[in-house]
């Protein structure tokens, strides 16, 4: 038996071009699986990507808002003429938005929660007929820690990972007795292009600093290590784990560091 995790698994994997996605795609081709990656962005054209997904046999990647159903459905049936099936979904296209409730243009409210939720529900509606057939399957939802709880000027943001938790649970009472296991992970602040972009606004400096401090392991996470955890939640040693929201978080829902630790010596 090969000692790859993924062997013959095949993987969809939305927003595959950049951050979360990319090291998932990345990280399950280097398992074994064939990858397909739906992504706005067009694919990362060089780079360790490329060479782990792109070159790996079969892949695919197409250009697709994960808002459009049909879309989305012609790559899941193109995926499964392809490679055969689709065992293994991660969700992690998705964009930020936020602002105060009574300020958020509507727009901008529509658009975070149509892309963050609609945007989850669409691929995985076009997975589960062939899982229910094969009575098999594992999908990963990237809510985030703002999904278990507040962050000032979250509104749109939160309410829409809050809602992909909450899908999370009630996706894994639905299918759990055809063998399909669903769950979230809720990742702290993780250091990606989106992370990058927001961060970069006016003003946001002194606000990432004390963001990065608010992680009991004191720095940000790597895109690699939410893809190992979805690594685990794809494979079957995830075997018995269904209907999690995995906070992959540095500490971060932990709790609060108020200075007695540093009076204890701990810093
Ligand atoms: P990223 O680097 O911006 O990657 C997200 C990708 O999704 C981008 O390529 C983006 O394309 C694509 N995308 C956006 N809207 C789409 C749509 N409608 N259809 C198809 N693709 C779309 O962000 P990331 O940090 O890796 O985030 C990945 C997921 O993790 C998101 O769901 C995010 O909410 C979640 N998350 C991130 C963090 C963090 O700190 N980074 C923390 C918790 C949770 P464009 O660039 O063209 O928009």
């Amino acid at each position: 038996m090969s000692g790859r995790r993924l062997e013959g698994r095949v993987a969809l994997v939305t927003g595959a071009a950049s951050g979360i996605g990319a090291a998932c795609a990345r990280r399950f081709a280097e398992e074994g699986a064939r990858v397909a990656g739906i992504d706005l962005a067009p694919a990362p054209g060089d780079g360790d990507w490329a060479a782990a997904v792109k070159a790996a046999p079969d892949s695919l990647f197409e250009q697709a808002d994960v808002c459009d159903e049909a879309a989305v459905n012609r790559i899941a049936d193109a995926t499964r003429d392809a490679l055969g099936s689709i065992d293994v979904l991660v969700n992690a296209a998705g964009v930020p938005g936020g602002g105060a409730a009574h300020q958020i243009a509507l727009e901008d409210w529509d658009r975070t929660i149509a892309v963050n939720l609609r945007g989850t529900l669409l691929p995985s509606r076009a997975v589960l007929p062939g899982m229910l057939e094969q009575r098999s399957g594992s999908i990963i939802h990237i809510a985030s820690v703002e999904g278990i709880e507040g962050f000032e000027g979250g509104s749109a943001y939160n309410a829409s990972k809050g809602a992909v938790v909450l899908l999370t649970r009630n996706m894994a009472i639905d299918y759990g007795r055809r063998g399909i296991r669903v769950n979230a992970i809720c990742p702290g602040f993780i250091d990606t292009p989106m992370l990058r972009g927001l961060f970069g606004m006016e003003g946001l400096s002194d606000v990432a600093e004390r963001i990065r401090e608010a992680h009991q392991l004191g720095r940000f996470g790597r895109a690699e290590e939410i893809a190992n955890a979805a690594l685990f939640l794809a494979s079957d040693e995830s075997s018995f784990v269904t209907g999690v929201a995995l906070p992959v978080d540095g500490g971060y829902t932990a709790g609060h560091r108020f200075g007695v630790a540093s009076m204890m010596g701990l810093d």
